[in-house]
């Protein structure tokens, strides 16, 4: 047996546990012994029931004497009581709140473990314990007890009908019978770091060493977790970096940043730049500048100003005698970016081509051969972009706007449409730091953290439905002062159908009853791309004054006019995307509004309104989403390329990923040549498996 065993093969699992170990992703050995525990007990202090005093936490070992489910009185509560007996013929009273779910699992005679605090029940005139853990023993167990008792016991979360005691015995057994396997970490940072190895962080992860603190272990900060945490860390940036490291190498387009490229810029900016446009531009010149493809991510909060910054990189490319390409996630924001650059750009004489999947047959053909002519200079389009016979005559830049929507893959497959052009990426969903270091490693960084002078932060509220119609008077004075409103239906996740129905109600009711002498538009995914265009233009013509849709507003539109944003039923979008939401409204130099109008609340999300209404810096409402998702959640799926880490935990772990980094930076530019070579060719067998990522350079 070695790590890469599958789990099949291992006594103790038939095809069964297999199979609920697999759903969990746990395939091999390794696998399993690097699926942590999420918690410790100390189990240590094992005691009769009878030497039990109040106050102490202690585990015993008991039998069932009674078990049930409490009176009437209590049943809404779900009370569930049990008594337990042991050796010393004490009875020790046991309850649980809300856990009906007990009488199918507790009964009379079963032996069990139970761990937790002992107090006085003044009720029952007895010792008790409130809400102990507790795990079932079996025959099988009793073998074993030793395992799950009197020790540092780890708790694993169940995989289907593999139990925290089953994990418990499959570890330990596979533990004892395994060879000590080598040690990929290298280890001239192990000396320096005092890490213990692998084998060593392995066993004491599962099975911790008496003297172990237990808060140290439920912190996960012990020497052995901080070792596996930093290894996992390690190797993702380590493979980023050696990526990043070779793409540099690479050669690219060395863009001349000529006086005739500057004069040009000057004649299409409609603004003075800010400080911070002009710093992150300079950022993206000097890369374009290197004989190297660029690699930069763009990152700005909503209105930051990010497509100013996207069409001065182009200018440069553009004058240069190459193309430039512009990836947008929705039909709605390549259109408004397709007439936003091409009035920006008329002054120039550039040609902006626009390609959607919505775009008429012949549109497209007739678009793919201005393309390959070269005679379009800047196209801007959704996924039809990338389709295989999209060719460029000469692809110099290439821009991915809102990057979160498209997953890594794409992002290479837009690359190759060009030899090794230039790529920025931007994005408007503030990225925590601590992600962005896993999730875009390889790219080097740019934010905009100044919006344009003159805005006012948008004023949130939160009302709930019952005030809508206060709302609907307030959106009215708004209108009557010459200003223009959203309102955003729900979205409804499962069906983009219902969505829009949803929306059609919502504007028959505004448009007929509420305000039936205003013009109410309607706006949602299912609309043909031609209406679409239509509306939105309409919208910022200002004719409709009040426009009713779904979240395919969500991002980019920029109407600055629009000082409204009315958000019904918020309590069911993502922090995230009341964010970007509200960035629709607050971009001219009118105040601006978000309300945010909500049903009854549940604790997650009173405390998401909470955050938007109390702040409007996207980058601490980034964390805040985090927090409150986990890093899994945050993008929606694991297509985006987060990649899913095992023992380590980006929130928790933050301070062990810049660590990891550095070390992994200094190591790949000074690290010993032999340990380079063997932690490359590690890199290669494991990076992908484990990680999901592209190939490593
Ligand atoms: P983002 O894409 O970062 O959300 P946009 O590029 O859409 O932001 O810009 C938001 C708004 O601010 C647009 O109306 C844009 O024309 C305007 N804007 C951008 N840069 C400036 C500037 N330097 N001064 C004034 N207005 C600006
Ligand atoms: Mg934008």
């Amino acid at each position: 047996m070695d790590l890469s065993t599958p789990l099949q093969f291992v006594k103790g699992v038939g095809p069964a546990r297999a199979s609920a170990l697999e759903s969990k992703g746990l395939n091999t050995v390794e696998d399993l012994l690097l699926y942590p525990p999420f918690r410790y007990e100390d189990r240590t202090n094992l005691k009769l029931i009878a030497q039990l005093a109040p106050g102490e936490m202690a585990t015993v070992i008991a039998e069932v004497r009674t078990a049930r489910l409490s009176a009437f009185r209590r049943r809404d509560l779900g009370l569930f009581e049990a008594t337990f007996t042991d050796a010393s013929r004490a009875v020790l009273l046991v309850k649980w709140f809300h856990a009906s779910y007990l009488a199918d699992v507790l009964e009379p005679g079963q032996r069990v473990a139970l761990y937790g605090k002992v107090e006085y029940d003044p009720f029952a005139g007895r010792l008790a314990m409130l809400h102990p853990e507790f795990e079932i023993l079996s025959d099988e167990d009793e073998a074993d007890a030793a395992l799950h008792v009197g020790r540092v016991v780890p708790v694993y979360e169940a995989a289907g009908k593999v139990t925290t005691r089953v994990f418990r015995r499959l570890i330990h057994s596979v533990l004892e019978r395994l060879a000590p396997p080598p040690d990929p970490l290298p280890a001239s940072i192990r000396r320096r770091l005092h890490l213990p190895d692998l084998w060593t962080a392995l066993r004491s992860l599962h099975f911790p060493a008496e003297q172990e603190d237990l808060q140290l272990l439920n912190a996960f900060r012990t020497a052995a977790q901080i070792r596996l945490i930093f290894e996992e860390f390690f190797w993702l940036q380590y493979g980023l970096a050696v990526k990043k490291n070779s793409a540099r190498r690479q050669a690219g387009i060395a863009f001349q940043l000529t006086d005739r490229v500057r004069e040009q810029i000057k004649r299409m900016l409609p603004f003075k730049p800010t400080a911070a446009q002009k710093r992150v531009l300079a950022e993206i010149a000097r890369d374009m500048a290197r004989p190297h493809p660029m690699n930069r991510l763009l990152q700005g909060d909503v209105g930051s100003g990010k497509t100013l910054v996207a069409a001065e990189a182009a200018i440069i490319a553009i004058e240069n005698g190459y193309q430039v390409a512009m990836l947008a996630p929705t039909e709605i924001l390549a259109a408004q970016h397709y007439f936003y650059f091409k009035r920006l750009f008329q002054k120039l004489g550039y040609q902006v081509g626009l390609l959607t999947g919505s775009s008429s047959k012949r549109e497209k053909m007739q678009m793919k051969k201005l393309l390959a002519q070269g005679l379009v200079h800047f196209a801007v389009g959704t996924h039809a972009l990338l389709e295989e016979d999209v060719e460029f005559q000469r692809l110099g830049l290439a821009i991915i706007d809102e990057q979160h929507r498209f997953g890594v893959l794409q992002r290479l497959r837009f690359m190759r449409k060009g030899v090794r052009p230039d790529v920025l990426v931007m994005t408007a969903t503030p990225i925590p730091r601590t992600l962005a270091l896993t999730l875009y490693g390889d790219l080097d960084v740019s934010v905009l953290d100044e919006l344009p002078p003159g805005r006012k932060p948008v004023i949130t509220r939160h009302v709930t439905e019952d005030q809508i119609e206060r709302v609907w008077s307030f959106v009215k004075t708004q209108i009557q002062s010459g200003r223009q409103a959203y309102v955003v239906c729900p979205a409804i996740e499962e069906s983009e159908t219902q969505a829009r129905r949803a929306a059609e109600k919502t504007h028959r009711h505004l448009a007929q009853q509420v305000f039936p002498d205003l013009c109410v538009g309607l706006l949602h995914g299912r609309m043909p791309a031609e209406e679409k265009e239509a509306v939105m233009e309409s919208f910022k013509r200002g004719e409709i004054q009040l426009l009713v849709s779904t979240t395919v507003i969500e991002v980019g539109v920029d109407v600055p006019n629009a000082t409204v944003m009315v958000i019904e039923q918020a309590e069911r979008f993502g922090l995230a995307q009341l964010h970007q939401l509200r960035g629709r409204v607050g971009r001219g130099a009118e105040q601006s509004y978000c309300i945010l109008v909500t049903g009854p609340l549940n604790d997650a999300s009173r405390e998401r309104i909470r955050t938007l209404v109390e702040s409007a810096d996207g980058f601490h409402i980034a964390e805040m989403d985090l927090k409150l998702r986990g890093p899994g959640e945050f993008f929606g799926t694991r297509q985006a390329g987060v990649p899913s880490l095992r023992v380590a935990n980006i929130l928790r772990d933050s301070e062990l990923l810049e660590l990891a980094r550095r070390e992994a930076a200094v190591f790949l530019h000074s690290g010993p040549e032999d340990e380079q070579r063997r932690a490359l060719e590690f890199l290669r067998g494991h990076w992908q498996r484990r990680f999901g990522l592209a190939q490593v350079g």
